[in-house]
């Protein structure tokens, strides 16, 4: 790291563009997600700006923005509008871009995101609005082409406040924001499909400083490592320059995530170029008291929120929490578990983070669609608790439960796998063992290591069925 870093402080804001995941546009019938389409292939009249057509907004795009608003805890106002922001690109056919400008969907709030040393960043939420995106353009050899098909699919923008503090934090926001995103089932949140895109305002100030310094924006941040890798940079040529006696200028920048370097693209615009004005070719949106009670009724328990109830209610410790609460349906699936059960929550939190997960990867399955459901899950460890079988069995269990959904008990039943746990039968069987093996019982005087043997030969005998400790303990008294 550069020298000099501890006299300053880094100061970043970041800008997101959500990519939500309606079936149409936000302002025709277009289907909005190409990704596995030919280019031009989902467009009409209205998503590529011919003349003498009319928006129709989507009222599902106003409802998914409502839902992340509630969770920014921002203020739902009762009007907001739509503006049009001019500017001339070629993959902007309109000449400009219906977006929200001063009277928004959502207004205010913020998020807390917890760090990695426990702490708790606290992140205002700058403005919150929904807005279409704009098409593509590939450079091939000497031609541009443009794909129209991305206009009009419905965004999110949200601009934090500048208090995101190390290009770590800022990786821990846009995680929060996946994970926030994908919960509440607004966006697919893939960010190798653009799903969600962050450009991150970055500048320096000596520490203790409460002025701030002119920042850069770094565009095209279009994953987490990216991101940290570019902040990290920028910060670290920002303190380089004013350590040599310069000054940064407000520039905007561009993040290469192949060659992995910034570079430098144009002077910033200002907000008096884009002339923003009302959209006359849209209405107000109205949100009365109705309409906002409807999008909030089955509103869900927030990640973050669930993940400190899992600490608290369960005695979760905070790497379990994180990982059942990543994704929703795996979080529901292990809840629904540890209520079926009624025993320790952290015996459960373990097959569910092992095997329960490393099934679902293999199989590409949901956890609702699991034929171990969460009671047979459950079903399983009490048959381990009463040590009806032992830890091998229950893996094998588990296996035949995913083959046939049936209830474990039954299968224990009908496969014989109950764990020989009766003192005498173990006896039988270390008996047999040593019996048949004279030569290791010799060598066992001079190596007591071999005990891990004996008991082998014995789990081998029992077909996996012996409960281990009590043959260890019978061998030790007959090996002497
Ligand atoms: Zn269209
Ligand atoms: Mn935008």
């Amino acid at each position: 790291m550069t020298e000099g870093i501890e006299k300053y402080e880094v100061i970043i804001g970041l800008e997101t563009h959500i990519q939500l995941n309606t079936n149409t546009k936000i302002f025709c019938s277009c289907k909005a997600d190409s990704w596995d389409d030919e280019p031009n292939t989902n467009i009409c009249p209205v998503c590529s700006g011919l003349p003498g057509v009319l928006p129709v907004l989507n009222q599902a795009v106003v409802e998914k923005a409502v839902l992340l608003s509630h969770a920014m805890d921002a203020d739902i106002p009762p009007v907001s509008f739509f503006d049009r922001k001019n500017y001339f690109y070629p993959d902007l056919p309109k000449g400009y871009q219906i977006t929200q400008y001063d009277l928004s969907v959502g207004k205010g709030g913020g998020i807390d995101i917890p760090l990695e040393d426990g702490r708790v960043r606290h992140v205002r939420i700058h403005k919150l609005h929904v807005e279409e995106d704009a098409g593509k353009t590939r450079n091939e050899r000497n031609r541009r082409l443009i794909d129209f098909n991305r206009c009009g699919v419905p965004l999110i923008e949200m601009v934090t406040e500048p208090d995101l503090r190390s290009p770590e934090e800022a990786a821990q926001y846009v995680i929060r924001l996946r994970q926030l995103v994908r919960w509440l089932g607004i966006s697919e949140g893939d960010m190798e499909k653009g799903h969600l895109r962050a450009d991150a305002n970055v500048s320096i100030r000596p520490v203790g400083a409460d002025y701030l310094n002119p920042k850069t924006e770094i565009k095209n941040l279009n994953t987490i490592d990216g991101l940290r890798t570019a902040v990290k940079a920028e910060v670290e040529r920002q303190i380089a320059e004013m350590e040599a006696g310069g000054k940064i200028e407000q520039w905007t920048l561009s993040w290469d995530e192949q060659k992995g370097e910034l570079k430098k693209m144009r002077s910033k615009e200002t907000e008096a170029d884009y002339r923003y004005f009302r959209e006359p070719d849209l209405l107000p949106v109205v949100m009365d008291d109705v309409w906002r009670e409807s999008i909030l009724l089955d509103y869900p328990e927030l990640p973050l929120e669930r993940r400190a109830r899992f600490m608290e209610t369960y005695q979760l410790p905070v790497y379990d929490a994180d990982v059942l609460t990543a994704e929703r349906p795996l979080s529901d699936y292990f809840e629904a578990a540890v209520k079926a059960y009624g025993g320790e929550p952290k015996k459960i939190s373990n097959w569910v983070m092992n095997d329960v997960m490393r099934m679902l990867n293999e199989q590409s399955l949901q956890p609702g669609e699991l034929k171990l459901t969460p009671a047979y899950l459950a079903e399983i460890q009490s048959l381990l608790d009463a040590r009806t079988i032992n830890g091998t069995t229950a893996k094998k269990v588990m296996e035949l439960v995913m083959e046939r959904g049936q209830s474990p008990r039954r299968i224990v039943e009908a496969e014989g796998l109950g764990a020989v746990s009766d003192e005498g039968a173990i006896r039988a069987i270390c008996e047999r063992v040593v019996a048949a093996n004279p030569a290791e019982v010799e060598n066992y005087k001079n190596k007591p290591t071999l005990m891990g043997w004996f008991v082998g030969q014995v789990m081998r005998e029992s077909r996996g069925k012996a409960d281990a400790k009590t043959a260890q303990e019978i061998l030790t008294q007959l090996l002497g």
